[in-house]
């Protein structure tokens, strides 16, 4: 075998769908040492752990934990849990994520009824009524943040709606958790799942789970086993909880790092955090406006972490994706499924959501598209963007709080 190099990779500033640049505090916090997942040091840190899961998912949920996993991992863990064979359940469908919670839900014997709306737009409250119309549904999920587009969905209508009709209400958090404003017990979410890779700037690799009373009563409820002896969160419990009875061994590291990066979450606070993220995406917008880009995802419901636009007619994806990478060493996403060619999707999450990030993006976007003939006004890109951080920076200092 040819001699190895030693592992380098790097220097890519992550500007996707996911995984997102990790602060250097929690690259450390995976470099100390380990210790056992019984060790009564992790016991403490799994502890705090969840206590900072909860503030993070505004909940007071006993049940909230990181699963094994990555995001995906969190929707299985929600729906194999909450679904038996034969149960019908709705599911919001606007997005690839969407249909991935379908093809769980089928998996686990569901009789899925679909709420659908356009690729990029959001799903009416009217669409899940008529989808649980006469269904007798045990639970209507849905996705917050739909990656694949950028929509932002709304949650409290539906939320009532769901429990109007008896049913349970699960929402995917993956990418919204720590970016945009999350209300788990104020806008009545019985259980949600998120990720570790998006806005919460960890390595992928556990899914943060929480489950209310209801949906425990329902898991407690249940006349067949848990599909999933590994997501079987009735056992996965025993170890978080008080018995810390083992179950599978915890990924130890990956929680060190979970453990620091919630902790960064709760140094900066949520609000704060919020306000970062979507003044990031203004300045982007103006900046990409300036560019002759538009949005694909709807005007009032766009992801401030998550910006999908069209490619302009003319310019090719992967050679602009290409040189990003090659040039800039920055990373954008491709469009899937309905947007695969059609779209681009920035991401602004967790660390990544800065000032430097968006204005050396919209430089060398900028460069890249002048190259490819697209007209429009040299340096108004990275002026607009500036002007949305000066005005900001004014109000600032004029908030008394900054006196
Ligand atoms: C990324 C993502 C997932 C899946 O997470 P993985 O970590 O890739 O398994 C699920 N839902 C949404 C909305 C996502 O953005």
């Amino acid at each position: 075998m040819t001699e190895l190099r030693e592992l380098n990779p790097g220097g890519r500033i992550l500007m996707g769908p996911g995984p997102s640049d990790v602060h250097p505090r929690v690259l450390r916090a995976m470099s100390v040492p380990l210790v056992g997942h019984l060790d009564p040091d992790f016991l403490k840190i799994m502890d705090e752990t969840q206590e900072l899961l909860r503030h993070v998912f505004q909940t007071q949920n006993r049940l909230a934990i990181p699963v094994s996993g990555t995001g995906s991992a969190g929707m299985e863990a929600c729906l194999v849990n909450l679904i038996e064979p034969g149960d019908a359940v709705v599911i919001g469908v606007n997005g690839v994520f969407g249909e991935r919670m379908c093809d769980v839900a089928s998996r686990c014997g569901a009789q899925v009824s679909r709420a659908e709306a356009e690729w990029g737009r959001v799903i009416e409250p009217e669409a899940f009524q008529k989808a649980m119309a006469g269904k007798k549904a045990k639970l209507v999920a849905t996705v917050h943040a739909e990656t694949s587009t950028g929509a932002h969905q709304p949650l409290p209508d539906v939320a009532r709606l769901a429990h109007e009709a008896g049913a349970l209400f699960v929402v995917d958090m993956v990418t919204s958790l720590g970016g945009a404003e999350v209300q788990v017990d104020a806008w009545g979410i019985d259980a949600a799942y998120s990720g570790t890779q998006k806005c919460l700037s960890c390595p992928p690799g556990l899914a943060p789970v929480t489950f209310g009373p209801r949906a425990v009563e329902a898991l407690k409820a249940r006349k067949t086993k848990v599909q999933s002896w590994y997501l079987d969160l009735t056992m996965v419990e025993k170890y978080w909880g008080p018995d810390r009875t083992y179950h599978h061994t915890a990924p130890i590291t990956m929680n060190y790092a979970l453990r620091e990066a919630l902790r960064l979450v709760r140094e900066e606070g949520l609000e704060a955090r919020w306000a970062r993220h979507q003044l990031n995406h203004r300045a982007l917008a103006a900046g990409l406006d300036a560019l002759g880009i538009r949005f694909w995802s709807q005007e009032g419901h766009r992801l401030p972490m998550l910006n999908a636009v069209v490619i302009p007619p003319g310019v090719d994806d992967l050679k602009v994706r290409k040189a990003l990478l090659n040039d800039y060493h920055i990373e954008i996403g491709g469009g899937l499924g309905a947007g695969k060619g059609k779209v681009w999707r920035i991401g602004l999450m967790g660390e990544s959501s800065c000032r430097h990030h968006v204005l050396y993006f919209l430089n060398a976007l900028e460069t890249i598209l002048a190259a490819e003939k697209v007209k429009f006004e040299r340096g108004a890109a990275a002026a607009e963007a500036a002007a949305v951080y000066a005005l900001a920076i004014r109000s600032a200092r004029s908030d008394p709080r900054y006196a």
